[in-house]
């Protein structure tokens, strides 16, 4: 199989703050499947480390205020693109967040609290009817 996969799942240091947050799980699945890693925010043209952000309807707003939207939109298209290209299966992207996260993400108030919603890359994914899960949950013939 051959799945796109959020860099900072693989170690990437791409996160806003500088960091990564590397899951064992899905390492260990580079061991069988072809990874490729992807961070729809970066390939938006954002830098590193960089405000955090987060989505307020079609929105994503920085915690400066700033309207990310269009770095978003541009690095969740490029995301779709890589996906094409590769023929991937899927995609196992980073929960919550503004970008990558499935079915939960933080809801506009940078307060840590969580709504229901996908992340612009994880969307337009979907929209494009190509599967998509997180690094908790994992697609099931994978766990
Ligand atoms: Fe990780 Fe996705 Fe955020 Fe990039 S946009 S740092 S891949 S969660």
């Amino acid at each position: 199989m051959i799945y796109l996969v959020s860099a900072c799942l693989l170690g990437t240091p791409c996160r806003y703050d500088g960091a990564s947050r590397p899951s064992a799980a899905v390492l260990a699945l580079g061991e069988r499947h072809t990874l490729i890693p992807v961070c729809p925010e970066c390939l938006g043209g954002l830098p590193t480390p960089r405000p955090p952000a987060e989505r307020r309807g079609d929105r994503v707003i920085n915690c400066e205020g700033r309207d990310v939207t269009e770095e978003y939109r541009l690095g969740a298209e490029e995301v779709l693109r890589l996906a094409r290209r590769h023929g991937v299966q899927g995609a196992i992207l980073k929960s919550k967040s503004p970008a990558c996260g499935v079915g939960r993400i933080y809801d506009g108030s940078f307060t840590r609290r969580l709504t229901d919603g996908n992340g612009v890359a994880a969307e337009l994914l979907l929209s494009a009817g190509i599967p998509v899960t997180d690094e908790e949950r994992l697609f099931p013939d994978e766990k």
